[in-house]
């Protein structure tokens, strides 16, 4: 790291899956880190392994209260990402969103920070355009009950350009895919951690539907990656940008790789679709590409060995 090259850089939401790779990343790069969570789906243990950095800090904070810090740089993951934690507490996921937009826009505006939005493949709802462009502009259930989720991410997006048209804020938006990988949550019923938690324990996989619906998964690393470039972008590149893997498999498929890897004797069974589930789902990341240079490098076999390893890891030291 040249000198002059070190940030001061916020990451709301970082001591969730996500957000506490994103900070070992700027950690490693020699930034100044400050992480904000309200650890209500993250963990101290997240970013254990950080708090001995002198250029990392963590702070207990809820986004949906003003924050007054100096830093040139926000990443503004604060918000619960899987559908059992986002429907927990409804309002106050659309508040996470909307309040926590306007405070790190506002936040944003008064020093001057470039801020990048982590926003979602939601946006696109159950989408009737395959693969999904960032121009498609979507099919979502206003009210329904991922709505709280869904329109509080299109709602936060809202808010991003209006910044940037009124006030000339320096924005950058990624709608990020179905992410795997160490550090998800154990219990937050995303389908690749059921399922191998499922075959590490030998219990039954569970198969919402027939299993035919499709999703593409993108490992950890890659996403992180493409995250910090767009951060990067020059040029007032501001996105939307898909990032994800456009990899598309079947739930069916997934399972089957997840029985295959583990070697589990767990039978698969098959459980009601819930509601307003997505049929389908894969990115079109075109633009990635050309404007971050990116391509994911990860297949999804090789991903899920790494992430079989964490879990099993947890469920040998019985903190599964
Ligand atoms: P996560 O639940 O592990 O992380 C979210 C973090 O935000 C947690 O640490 C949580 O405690 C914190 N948080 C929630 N509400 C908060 C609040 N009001 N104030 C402060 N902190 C708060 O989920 P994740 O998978 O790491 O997702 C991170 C971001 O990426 C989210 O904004 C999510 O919407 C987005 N995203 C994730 C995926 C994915 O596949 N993982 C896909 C699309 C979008
Ligand atoms: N805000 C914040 N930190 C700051 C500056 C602003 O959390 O350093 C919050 C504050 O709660 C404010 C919101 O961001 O209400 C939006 O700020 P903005 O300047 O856009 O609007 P206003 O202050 O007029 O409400
Ligand atoms: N799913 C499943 N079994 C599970 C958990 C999820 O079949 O144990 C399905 C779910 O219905 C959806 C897909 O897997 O069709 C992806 O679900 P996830 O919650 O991981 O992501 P999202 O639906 O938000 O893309």
């Amino acid at each position: 790291m040249q000198y002059g090259t070190v940030k001061k850089i916020l990451v709301t939401g970082g001591a969730g899956f996500l957000g506490s790779h994103l900070c070992d990343v700027l950690v490693k790069e020699g930034h100044e880190v400050l992480c904000v969570d309200n650890f209500f789906t993250g963990t101290r243990n997240n970013v254990h392994h950080l708090l001995d950095y002198r250029n990392f800090e963590l702070m207990r904070h809820d986004v949906t209260f003003p924050l007054y810090v100096e830093v040139d740089e926000i990443y503004n993951l604060a918000c619960p990402a899987s559908p059992i934690h986002y429907q927990f507490d409804p309002v106050q996921t659309t508040k996470t969103s909307v309040h926590g937009a306007i405070n790190m826009l506002g936040l944003a505006k008064r020093v001057k920070a470039r801020i990048l939005q982590a926003s979602t493949s939601e946006v696109y709802g159950d989408p009737e355009v395959h693969p999904q462009t960032e121009s498609y502009w979507g099919r979502v259930n206003p009210i329904g009950y991922r709505s709280c989720y869904d329109e509080g991410k299109r709602c936060a997006e809202t808010l991003f350009f209006d910044y940037h048209r009124q006030h000339n804020l320096d924005i950058k938006v990624v709608r990020i895919f179905n992410t795997y990988g160490p550090r998800m949550h154990p219990n937050d019923g995303r389908v690749v951690s059921n399922i191998i938690v499922q075959a590490l324990k030998g219990e039954d996989i569970t198969i919402y539907g027939d299993g035919q619906q499709t999703r593409s998964f993108c490992y950890v690393d890659d996403l992180i990656a493409a995250m910090v470039r767009m951060m990067g972008t020059e040029n007032g590149f501001t996105g939307p940008v898909n990032i994800g893997n456009p990899g598309e498999f079947t739930i069916r498929e997934l399972a089957e790789l997840v029985v295959d890897l583990t070697g589990t004797r767990s039978a698969i069974v098959y459980r009601p679709l819930p509601s307003d589930d997505p049929k389908q789902r894969r990115p079109d990341i075109g633009l990635a590409m050309d404007k971050l240079d990116w391509r994911p490098q990860i297949e999804l076999r090789s991903g899920l060995v790494k992430t079989i390893g964490y879990f099993d890891d947890l469920l040998k030291n019985n903190t599964l």
